[in-house]
């Protein structure tokens, strides 16, 4: 195959081809370097911005020739996942319960991306012998984002995500990096105009401008971390678990717009908003039985363990106290039993702060008694052990 209209030929066909392969939207993008991208990345670095989760060499996530021999394009392809969870159980008193972001609702996203790019290389080779490429998902050096922009799958938002025309942003991103010279699509000419609806929903500030994402703000990024978090932070993470959706749920792009063709990626509603207090004590095999197969499990357990924790805290209700006792008193993690006295400093009342002084008595890692102090000192605990003094 050696003209221009054979592989706009083939280009046509394999469009054609992608809902049988279970592929949303297939584009294709030339492989020639990302060169105004290195230098928001390296202006996102010099800012601080990056999330620490990154490819670190600028010059592999920007140069696809560095990636793979004589790289002739990039194929980049996009599948649906859902916005709405069918039958939400509700988070009551005493049955309180987390969110995971859509992202990580369904099986991982990565086997399902690599399942699809699987099946497209496979048709590809059927009819190309000397077919070659490399597939990525996420974990790949390039940036999805960039890629997709320049094949057409959609618009580079304000919110950092990439808005198709057809779906909207509830999109899972992935390219493969090939030796075909197939002709490349010309980027969508929609964007988001004058909205800035994202920005100002955004609850921690991390829109920096359209398109600019300080990860070390994002709540997103946070939920993934395995430590503690700032006080402000926690406040402001509520009950999510895993990820944060906000400023997708407000784009008017993405109204009405939930997608449930795609099997693997119905969300199990007690899996994806599920009860705070029996994450608390869930142990590792328990762990990888319920969220194994999801994109959230990817940092293990502590980060979510440690976010219920944070919910239970933000939720202010007494019902979470013996479980938060529980966790300040026998967790051998100094990340969770530190979480766990400002969980119980937020809802406060003479139970927690009994609980507090004890913990206090027994603490011996200097981290947590800071935090517990902090706790003793916090206005719901000083506010309720006031009231009958007033
Ligand atoms: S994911 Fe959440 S915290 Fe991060 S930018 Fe969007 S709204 Fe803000
Ligand atoms: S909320 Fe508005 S500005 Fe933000 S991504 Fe959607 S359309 Fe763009």
């Amino acid at each position: 195959m050696d003209n221009g209209r054979a592989w706009e030929k083939l280009k046509a066909e394999m469009k054609a081809a992608a809902e049988s392969l279970g592929i949303d939207k297939i584009g294709v993008a030339s492989a020639d370097p990302f060169t105004a991208m290195k230098q928001r990345l390296v202006r996102h670095r010099e800012l601080g911005h990056e999330s620490g989760f990154e490819e670190p060499d600028l010059d592999k996530r920007t140069e696809p020739s560095l990636l793979f021999d004589n790289p002739q394009s990039i194929i980049a392809i996009a599948i649906a996942y859902p916005s709405k969870l069918q039958d939400a159980p509700k988070s009551i008193s005493g049955e309180r319960r987390g969110i995971l972001s859509r992202s990580a609702w369904g099986k991982d996203y990565h086997a399902v991306l690599r399942n699809r790019l699987t099946r497209l290389e496979e048709w590809l080779r059927e009819r190309v012998p000397d077919f070659r490429a490399e597939s990525m998902v996420d974990t790949g050096a390039l940036v999805d984002r960039a890629v997709a922009e320049r094949a057409g799958i959609g618009w580079s938002a304000k919110n950092c995500s990439i808005i198709t025309p057809e779906w909207g942003s509830w999109v899972y991103l992935g390219e493969m990096i090939t030796n075909l010279p197939l002709p490349p699509d010309k980027p969508v000419t929609e964007g988001c105009g004058d909205c800035t609806a994202c920005i100002d929903a955004c609850p921690t500030g991390a829109l920096v401008g359209p398109g600019q994402l300080d990860a070390q703000r994002c709540i997103s990024f946070i939920t993934q971390t395995k430590g503690t978090v700032s006080d402000e932070m926690m406040r402001k993470i509520g009950n999510r678990l895993y990820g944060c959706d906000t400023c997708q749920v407000v784009c008017p792009e993405n109204k009405g717009k939930n997608w449930t063709h795609q099997p693997e990626l119905q969300p199990d509603p007690e899996k994806v908003k599920p009860l705070l207090i029996p994450l608390l004590s869930m142990g590792n095999r328990s762990f990888k039985e319920m969220y194994g197969d999801s994109s959230s499990a990817w940092r293990g357990r502590k980060p979510i363990q440690r976010n219920a924790v944070i919910g239970l805290g933000n939720f202010k209700d007494p019902s979470g106290i013996p479980a938060l006792t529980e966790v300040l008193k026998k967790d051998p993690r100094f990340e969770l039993r530190a979480t766990a006295a400002w969980s119980l400093g937020r809802i406060g009342g003479e139970e927690a702060a009994a609980v507090l002084k004890d913990a206090a008595g027994r603490e011996e890692d200097a981290r947590v008694l800071e935090a517990i102090e902090k706790a003793l000192h916090s206005e719901a605990v000083l506010g309720k052990k006031a009231k009958p003094q007033a």
